[in-house]
């Protein structure tokens, strides 16, 4: 083990977006003096800010920063998330949805539930897939509830959810908790990245970083949130970037806020439109619209009044272009640098993954925190796994462009044509086959999301498994009737969606 002469304890996070300040709650959860926590950010540079949609797996992280879920939902004016909806993937006019949770239930049988249903639905015995997966059905009769994990049988008791939220509130919420914890603010722009030039163990380490003022904020450990910039982990120790355009061409957004609608939708929509798609995130207070695209198939003036016209209330703002680079950086962690957020990589927002990398990120530096020095195994073993998360977060975002059989031409076409990554053909033809899935440790996505991705967007096994014979018809049929009458039963005596965060987490008016 390769130590540093004296033992970490001044850690220095530089930027103040969700990375910089998700970092800074969970840190300081779990760090405590002597360990000391500075964040550097600038309001002159600003955040990104459009982080708004989320994944069942930040409750994970609510538990590490000790987040209080209604009192962080009533300060970000935040609502309940169920899954996505996608318009127009497939074919143009299709619609179908990615829900939270598990499909079907528990198998009681020897193969998964997916089975019994792709044969029974080539019987015509099975009503369309939503019907069996309580998140979507709930979410398509616009209700809601918090899990009842009391009630084992049901499919009450595990209800996955996620949130949406207002991005530079939820900056503003986490800071607030942060700097109750002892994390010190520093506003100012760094202009120098100072190194370490002593030979040593820690030569090439990050020493300080300069503000604008001439100030120096030195530290042992810190952590780049800057995020496009890459201020340390790219332009000071030049840690190069992999782009993964070919396979993402997106690369540009405008978003844009609009009035609420009624009524309060606990789902994300994503409408796949001629060179790109457009989300829309209901918050309580408004309505969060972007429209993703690709620069090389479509004006920015045509994609703003792409997006404008498929408002379905009038903006509260002009629209804001954003630039992204899909594509991930050679190391996240480098030296004594550790880049969370948009500074380690960006998969473009499709499945709102970035959140979940950036807790992920955290989470395994929590584990691997070099309290005492800086251990090349745990560092390659952070970067290796960090890579594995990006490239299956990557694989499975290609997979909804590729899987499409739109007639638009373009940008469509080349998706639908292009090479993809190896894992993903394998985890393609292996599902084509026999309708089998596929789960890899690090993977983000588990069996269901891929089933319904891939159902949703026309993918037909050619079979089913064998095994799923040994079944009968009739008992096969009664089975899957007994999940979707149990769900729905569950969906009719849910609360409507807007009435439950009325209830649970209103906030208060204004923006
Ligand atoms: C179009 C789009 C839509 C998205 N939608 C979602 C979504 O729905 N769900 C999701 O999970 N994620 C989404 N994301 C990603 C999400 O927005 C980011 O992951 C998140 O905002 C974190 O960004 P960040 O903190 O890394 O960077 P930023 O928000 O850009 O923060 C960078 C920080 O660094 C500071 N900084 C930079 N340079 C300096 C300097 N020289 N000196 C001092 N400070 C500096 C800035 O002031 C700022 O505080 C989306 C991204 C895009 C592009």
């Amino acid at each position: 083990m390769q130590n540093s002469a004296k033992p970490l304890r001044k850690i220095v996070i530089v930027g103040g977006g969700a990375a910089g300040w998700m970092s800074a709650a969970a840190l300081s959860a779990v760090l405590k003096p002597p360990y000391e926590i500075r964040l550097v950010e600038s309001e002159e540079i600003g955040i990104l800010g459009v982080g708004e949609a989320t994944i069942p797996l930040i409750s994970m992280f609510n538990g590490l920063a000790r987040l209080d879920e209604a009192a962080f939902m009533k300060a970000t004016q935040a609502t309940f998330k169920l899954g996505i909806e996608f318009v127009n993937w497939g074919r143009q006019g299709e619609r179908y949805f990615h829900g939270f949770g598990r499909v079907g239930k528990e198998p009681l049988w020897p193969v998964d539930f997916t089975q019994y249903w792709l044969r029974m639905r080539a019987l015509g015995r099975a009503q369309p897939i939503e019907a069996y997966v309580m998140s979507a059905a709930a979410a398509q009769a616009g209700r809601f509830m918090l899990p009842r994990r009391e009630m084992q049988n049901s499919p009450l008791a595990d209800l996955a959810y996620a949130y949406h939220f207002d991005a530079g509130l939820y900056a503003r919420h986490l800071r607030a908790l942060s700097e109750q914890r002892g994390v010190r603010r520093t506003e100012g722009k760094v202009v120098r990245v100072l190194l370490d030039d002593q030979a040593g163990p820690t030569q090439g380490h990050v020493r300080a970083v300069q503000l604008e003022s001439g100030e120096q904020v030195a530290g042992d450990l810190f952590l780049d949130c800057t995020g496009f910039a890459g201020l340390l982990i790219d332009k000071a120790l030049g840690v190069g970037f992999e782009d993964w355009r070919h396979w993402l061409p997106c690369d540009r957004a405008w978003a844009v806020p609009s009035e609420s609608t009624k009524p309060l939708l606990p789902y994300t929509r994503a409408t796949a439109h001629r060179a790109g798609w457009q989300w829309r995130i209901p918050l309580q207070h408004r309505v969060g619209n972007g429209h993703v695209y690709s620069s090389q198939h479509m004006s920015d003036d045509e994609a703003a009044s792409v997006l404008l016209r498929h408002l379905d209330a009038p903006p509260l703002a002009d629209p804001r272009l954003i630039r992204f680079r899909t594509g991930m950086r050679h190391d996240a962690w480098a030296r004594n640098v550790v880049a969370i957020g948009m500074s380690a990589g960006f998969v473009e927002p499709l499945e709102s993954t970035a959140l979940h990398l950036i807790q992920m990120g955290i989470a395994g530096l929590i584990e691997a925190f070099p309290h005492e020095g800086f251990d090349p195994t745990e560092i390659a073993e952070y970067n290796r796994r960090s890579r594995e998360r990006y490239e299956s977060v990557r694989d499975f975002i290609v997979l909804h462009y590729h899987l499409n059989q739109r007639q638009d031409g373009g940008f469509w076409d080349a998706c639908a044509h292009m090479a993809v990554p190896d894992k993903l053909r394998w985890r393609m033809d292996l599902y084509a086959a026999s309708g089998r899935l596929v789960y890899v440790d690090t993977d983000l996505f588990r069996e269901p999301s891929w089933f319904e991705v891939m159902e949703g967007q026309n993918l037909r096994p050619r079979r089913w498994l064998p095994l799923t014979e040994l079944q009968g018809v009739e008992e096969t049929a009664a089975y899957l009737k007994g999940v979707s009458d149990t769900i729905a039963n569950c969906v009719g005596v849910m609360p409507g969606h807007e009435e439950f965060v009325r209830h649970y987490c209103a906030a208060g008016a204004g923006r």
